[in-house]
């Protein structure tokens, strides 16, 4: 089964892909940590992610897709996928479905964790403050612009999928464990 879990920064995409993964065996697949893992290596692709990442706008489809599709042909995703954080975009949505239908892989499910965006900030936040800023951009400033490139860049995907038929909506706002539940409702794997 693969997935994509859509939603805006702090809607908990990255804590629900991570226990789908432990309870189902499917495999968390974050662009964001991929590239956090590019940029501490200090790899080409790192060092022009950086800034980008920094201040909250989108690294180049064309990076992120070829990430994707080259983890996508590693062995230890075939019991499938939690796409967190891709696609972000209707180009990365429409390149996403031609290497699915090259790889032979079919697409079974997109979530949208809908989220109050007050509540977001003091999310990002709590975050903020639990990991120490480990994560440079999870700061109120950056974060705004963040929710305004997801309204403005990803957003879109959302009626892409839904004219699709393959949208569902799971309430991103209830408690950790009442989410999961949730998503393991609409996913079939209760
Ligand atoms: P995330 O951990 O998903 O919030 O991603 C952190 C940052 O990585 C984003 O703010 C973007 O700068 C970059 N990023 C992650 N995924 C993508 C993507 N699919 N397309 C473009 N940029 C991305």
């Amino acid at each position: 089964m693969n997935i994509i879990l859509l939603g805006p920064p702090g809607a908990g995409k990255g804590t629900q892909a991570q226990r789908l993964q432990e309870k189902h065996g499917l495999v968390q697949l974050s662009t964001g940590d991929m590239l956090r893992a590019a940029v501490a290596s200090g790899s080409e692709i790192g060092r022009k992610a950086k800034a980008i990442m920094e201040a909250g706008d989108l690294v180049p489809d064309s990076v992120v897709v070829q990430i994707i599709s080259e983890r996508l042909d590693d062995p230890d995703t075939a019991p499938g996928v939690i796409l967190d954080g891709f696609p972000r975009t209707t180009a990365q949505a429409e390149a996403l479905d031609a290497m699915l239908a090259e790889k032979g892989l079919n697409l079974d499910a997109v979530v949208e964790l809908t989220v109050d965006e007050g509540i977001l900030v003091n999310r990002i936040e709590k975050r903020a403050a639990e990991t120490g800023g480990a994560r440079a951009d999870d700061n109120v400033e950056t974060l705004r612009n963040r929710l305004a490139v997801y309204r403005e860049q990803t957003a879109p995907i959302v009626p892409y999928y839904n004219g699709k038929g393959m949208l569902k909506r799971v309430d991103g706002m209830a408690a950790i464990e009442t989410v999961t539940a949730a998503l393991e409702e609409t996913l079939g794997l209760a």
